[in-house]
Order: structure tokens, then C-alpha cells, then sequence
């Protein structure tokens, strides 16, 4: 074991020293709105670089380091006797959100899911090779997860299944 720490500091030295990440920011427009955009990349890496698409996901809208259900009983009980595991919310701009408690931070997600697999073949056109279906944030149950998996793995998208930003070319 002694051995191989040196050896992979060496190894990781030596890929700092090859990477050449070059970052900037990247300005667009939603409707009137103008956002800003991080863009990195590694300069030293030509042509198509290796990436995973993710062509199913509950992407969340933001995460909180609170939990939500403090804020309905003055305050969490702590992570050992907080029972909080989901609630439907309405946001400020009329739309409905789920929040999920994360040991007592809050995950919220949208109602529909993010679903590009009436797109493989596009994409696949386009070059992607790995793509990935992610079922992590939202509880499913284990029948639901296979329906899902089938419907993307068919090139149909999951009921009310939404392409975000993806038309706008945004990802
Ligand atoms: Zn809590």
C-alpha cells in the first residue's frame, strides 16, 4: 500500500499537468430573461470528447441544505426524529413541486420528469454513445422503475415527460 499511494499522487500530478480546462461564461436568453452559463472543457482534448446523456432524469430544481418541514411545526426535530419524507408545494410562479427530505435537507423536483428516449435516434445520429436513465431522486417503486425503463429503452417517453431545456440547446 505504501507503494501505490506515491504511485497514483505521481499519476494524478502527471493528468493535472495534461489537462488544460478552459472555462467561460456563457450568456443566453429565456424569453427576456438573460442567464448565465458555465462552460469547461479540457482544451488539450481534440475532437468529440467522451460524455453519458442522460435521457431520464427527476433533475432537481434545487436542493436546500433546510428541511422543508421545519418551516410548517418552527423547526426541524433533528435527523433522528424528523418523520418529513415528501409534500406537494405550489410555487411562487403557480407551478407545483415536490419537495423530498435528504436527512433533512430538501430535494425539490418538478411533477414530470426530464425524458429525452422519443429522441434516441437523433441522438444517436448525432454521436451520442452512452446514455443513462436515472431514477435516484424520486422514490420510485420497483414496478414503476420497469415501466419506465421499458418505455425508454421503446423510444417512448414517460407520461408528461419534458424536454427542459434540451429544444434550446441546453442540457
Ligand atoms: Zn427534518
Amino acid at each position: 500500500m505504501r507503494l501505490l499511494i506515491p504511485n497514483l499522487l505521481a499519476l494524478s500530478c502527471a493528468l493535472a499537468v495534461q489537462a488544460q480546462v478552459h472555462t467561460e461564461m456563457i450568456e443566453y436568453k429565456h424569453g427576456d430573461a438573460v442567464l448565465e452559463g458555465y462552460l469547461a472543457y479540457d482544451q488539450s482534448i481534440k475532437g468529440p470528447r467522451p460524455a453519458v446523456l442522460i435521457v431520464h432524469q427527476d433533475t432537481p430544481l434545487f436542493l436546500a441544505e433546510s428541511c422543508a418541514y421545519a418551516n410548517l411545526i418552527g423547526g426541524c426535530p433533528g435527523k433522528a426524529n424528523c418523520r418529513f419524507e415528501s409534500m406537494e408545494m405550489v410555487s411562487s410562479h403557480g407551478e407545483s413541486v415536490t419537495a423530498l427530505d435528504y436527512h433533512c435537507r430538501t430535494i425539490v423536483l418538478n411533477q414530470t420528469s426530464f425524458c429525452l428516449s422519443d429522441r434516441l435516434p437523433e441522438l444517436a445520429k448525432a454521436g451520442a454513445l452512452s446514455l443513462r436513465a436515472d431514477f435516484v431522486y424520486r422514490p420510485y417503486e420497483p414496478a414503476e422503475v420497469r415501466d419506465r425503463w421499458r418505455l425508454v429503452r421503446a423510444g417512448r417517453n414517460v407520461p408528461g415527460g419534458h424536454s427542459a431545456n434540451f429544444d434550446r440547446g441546453i442540457l
